[in-house]
């Protein structure tokens, strides 16, 4: 069964390294985002196009304790949508209006007019530094790839072709998938005319998926420019977060801050935003925390 099948993500040389291209299948993981947040279908295309975008660049990550977060906010009526992935392709991410119902005006979900055009793509690296990598552009479409590509050539000066794709339906996630296809440094001319050529073929990402799958896609995609698979991997909707990290963030809510929710709430109710996931602190358990806020540090 389709539903079954696990989504994986792969780095594909091309024209004899002369630019290379990252394939990713995602529609299992897509499918959890909806089920954990109970997604409407557009809502489903913009979070599903911006997890399978993070997932394939975390899969570009080197270190494996780093991370990368893509936010965008585009002023439109579903909110900010936000996504994470690690270095392992484990992503998860939310949007603040996840009922987001727009009518249909063409054959494709209205999923630039429910982002917004007027506002920023931001990608923040957590590569383990003292400080984080912060990359920003301003929305092209709000329809998430054609974003994602203009931050590549704009903040990484790396051009790129992004398509990103999820077909929806009543029931569930059909397909979904991404590809990324960048030159490297030394392409010559007839190289990036080869790329641009085959670009028409990138455009329906979900429906390719949806017949051949992440293998099959290869030959279908990018049979034109000598694919090569170097590596593949795993990717996966999976959350990291633990009572012990939650306790951390209400520590650093500081004195007053948890004071006050001892005196009026006798107590703390913490969702994650991510998996949904309730965290309960009674009054003791916010007393204790209180004593490690004002612990001088080790
Ligand atoms: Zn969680």
């Amino acid at each position: 069964m389709d539903c079954m099948r696990q989504d994986g993500i792969l780095h594909i040389s091309l024209l004899n390294g002369q630019a290379r291209a990252i394939l990713i299948e995602s529609t299992g993981l897509v499918q959890r985002a909806r089920d954990i947040h109970g997604l409407s279908k557009i809502a489903t295309a913009a979070l599903g196009r911006t997890l399978t975008a993070t997932a394939m660049m975390g899969s570009m990550l080197k270190g494996k304790d780093e991370s990368v977060t893509a936010s965008i906010r585009g002023g439109g009526p579903i909110g900010t949508v936000l996504a994470v992935s690690d270095a392992n392709c484990a992503v998860k991410g939310y949007v603040d209006n996840p009922a987001v119902d727009l009518p249909r005006t063409g054959p494709k979900l209205p999923v630039g007019a429910a982002v917004g055009r007027e506002g920023r793509l931001t990608v923040i690296k957590d590569l383990k530094l003292r400080e984080p990598y912060v990359g920003q552009v301003n929305l092209v479409s709000g329809e998430i790839a054609e974003d994602f590509a203009m931050y590549f050539t704009a903040s990484e000066q790396t051009p790129s072709l992004v398509s990103l794709g999820v077909l929806v339906s009543k029931e569930r996630v059909e397909s979904a998938g991404g590809l990324i296809v960048q030159m490297l440094p030394d392409a010559s001319e007839a190289a990036i005319q080869s790329v641009e050529a085959s670009a028409g073929m990138f455009m329906d990402i979900s429906g390719t998926m949806k017949e051949y799958h992440l293998e099959g896609a290869v030959d279908q995609l990018l049979m034109h420019l000598q694919p090569q698979i170097l590596e593949r991997r795993d990717a996966r909707y999976a959350c990291d977060c633990s009572r012990q990290r939650v306790e951390k963030a209400l520590i650093t809510l500081g004195r007053d801050e948890l004071n006050d929710m001892i005196a009026t709430q006798h107590g703390a109710k913490v969702d994650c935003h991510f998996c949904n996931k309730r965290y309960v602190f009674s009054e003791d358990d916010l007393k204790r925390l209180l004593a490690s806020a004002t612990a001088p540090a080790k």
